[in-house]
């Protein structure tokens, strides 16, 4: 049967990007998509980020792709009309606890890393960040008047074995499709909540897992080897506000944003059917929107980790991966990725390349 995904566009680049991705997914076949509305385009249209409607055809579809929402037209709208809050809210109702953000160094672009290029070309590393618990959501938070006059703000860091395990459990399987190796990370030298990380990733991997290595860090040393020896690591497992800034700082290792997927993943329903957002991880990048200037891999690539993660449609997300490949070796180019010598192509040809290679990949 057809898998059913849901695409969102959303504003800016968005529209521009998903165009490439559509005619990508039109032409491996085999989904039955649906279009919806979110972010301003949705604010515009039903004066709200996201309607009740779209968040049911979210909570019904086999995978959701969106784009990218925001821009300076709803900036001065009230917090909860904010594109943004579209995208929080489809998060938090699909109940996506874990967020995988690849940092993968595609060859033809280990020069445009800050790093050295020794140090990054080949690097493949997958960062699984907890998203639904953690510091930023934990109570009692808030700020209160104390009786000196001082004021006091209050967030509280607090995770449960279910919390923990649940995600533990999305790396391990990771692991066991790629290098078998999982680190993960805490701070549990000063933070209980941080001990109980350990402990409980250590139980479920000697329970479970023994067939994958398993190793522990503290946060500000992962931080440390990410840009001194980064490709030490396979899959990195974290909490909220760890992988927040571990995430951001694996991507700055490979160049672009324009280059960066992601997926958050819910929880496994009886059918063993998985709630997923695949999305870019930039934004809708309003210097550039409207002018075919937008690089779509990164959008392309979320199909990719679609394809692999949510429809095990490994040969076709590996065909997308080695077609990108073959574009970026072949000098073929967007602006933000472009080297000096390159003629920079728009949007379009980007995704006219893309196809392209893989009909040459796959002989067609
Ligand atoms: P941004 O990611 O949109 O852009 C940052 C810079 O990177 C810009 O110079 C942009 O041109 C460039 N860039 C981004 N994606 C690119 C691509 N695919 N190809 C080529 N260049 C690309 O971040 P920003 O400027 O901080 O935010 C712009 C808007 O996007 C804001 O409204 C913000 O709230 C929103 N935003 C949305 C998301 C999301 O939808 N997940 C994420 C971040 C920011």
């Amino acid at each position: 049967m057809a898998k059913r995904v849901l695409i969102l566009p959303g504003d800016g680049i968005g529209p521009e990007v998903m165009a490439q991705v559509r005619r990508l997914l039109d032409r491996i076949g085999g989904f039955s998509i649906d279009e919806g509305l979110v972010g301003g385009a949705a604010y515009d249209a039903h004066g709200t980020p996201l309607h009740d409607d779209t968040l049911a055809e979210a909570l019904k579809a086999d995978a959701v792709l969106l784009g990218a929402v925001g821009g300076p037209k709803w900036d001065t709208l009230p917090f909860a009309d904010k594109p943004e809050r579209g995208l929080l809210r489809l998060r938090k109702d699909m109940d996506l606890f874990a967020n995988l953000r690849p940092a993968l160094v595609f060859d033809a672009l280990a020069g445009a890393s800050t790093l050295k290029t020794d140090l990054v070309r080949g690097l493949d590393i997958m960062i699984v960040r907890e998203l639904t618990g953690g510091v930023y959501f934990g109570e009692p938070r808030g700020i209160e008047a104390l009786p000196n006059g001082e004021r006091r703000g209050v967030n509280t860091q607090v995770y449960t074995t279910s919390e923990i395990v649940r995600v533990a459990r999305v790396a391990f399987e990771l692991a066991r499709k790629r290098d078998r190796r999982v680190c993960s990370v805490e701070k549990a030298n000063v933070m209980e909540s941080g001990l109980l990380w350990r402990e409980e990733v250590q139980t479920l991997h000697d329970a479970d897992y023994a067939d994958v290595a398993l190793s522990h860090m503290y946060a500000d040393n992962c931080a440390m080897q990410l840009v001194r020896q980064p490709k030490q690591f396979d899959v990195i497992v974290t909490d909220n506000l760890f992988g927040d800034l571990l995430s951001d700082c694996a991507a700055m290792l490979t160049g672009s944003l324009g280059m960066l997927p992601s997926a958050s993943l819910g929880a496994e329903d009886a059918d063993g059917r998985r709630k997923a957002l695949y999305e870019p991880v930039h934004g809708s990048a309003p210097d550039i929107a409207g002018r075919d200037k937008a690089n779509p891999m990164a959008c392309i690539l979320s199909a990719s980790m679609m394809l692999r993660y949510s429809f095990d449609r490994t040969a076709e997300a590996d065909l997308i991966d080695r077609a990108c490949q073959e574009v970026l070796n072949a000098g073929i180019r967007t602006g933000d990725i472009v080297e000096p010598g390159m003629t920079p192509v728009g949007t379009v040809a980007m995704g006219d390349a893309v196809l392209a290679a893989m009909d040459r990949l796959s002989g067609a």
